[in-house]
């Protein structure tokens, strides 16, 4: 089974049953990140959410992404549009805030822009070893899976899992 493919067809029920022992684990991970990079800041403009322009989307295993979808679920959310500019499309319309800010990936926690502030010291091996626990995480459940950007995330999430029948 290839990354991701949970969400192109049902899983049996081990495999469903795995991907969301993944999804716990990852929670976990994504808390320990926070808390690696609490010492840490910026002035929340967003601009890092502006991946059109800043060409750094962000990269997520498919247990981040299926951290994602469980909170669309539980909100009764649907995947959000496309936006315009460009930008992540969990930006919200103002283009300030994070929606999905509690079940953000990795990536995102990680103070990539060079507005960071806080120490100079950043929690380098801290985040590489949350880094390698969340590919241990996914590689137990598929040892095909890998991590992609945001963007390929969000497009394959709103192909049809079907085509339609030719005419
Ligand atoms: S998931 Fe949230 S924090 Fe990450 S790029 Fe999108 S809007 Fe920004």
């Amino acid at each position: 089974m290839g990354p991701g493919s949970y969400e192109a067809k049902v899983p049996d029920a081990a495999t469903d049953l795995a991907w969301r022992k993944a999804a716990t684990e990852t929670r976990a991970i994504l808390k320990k990140g926070s808390e690696a990079w609490s010492q840490h800041g910026c002035p929340g403009t967003a601009e890092c959410c502006q991946l059109a322009i800043t060409k750094r989307a962000p990269w997520l295993w498919p247990s981040e992404w299926k951290v994602i979808e469980d909170r669309l679920k539980r909100d009764k959310r649907p995947l959000p549009p496309a936006r315009e500019d460009g930008a992540c499309p969990f930006l919200d319309a103002a283009g300030k805030r994070c929606t999905i800010y509690e079940d953000r990936p990795l990536g995102c926690r990680t103070y990539f822009c060079h507005r960071i502030t806080g120490p100079s010291r950043q929690p380098a091996e801290q985040t590489n070893a949350l880094l390698e626990r969340l590919a241990s995480a996914n590689v137990a459940v598929d040892d095909q899976a890998a991590p992609k950007s945001l963007e390929a995330w969000v497009s394959s999430a709103r192909r049809p899992a079907t085509c339609p029948a030719e005419p």
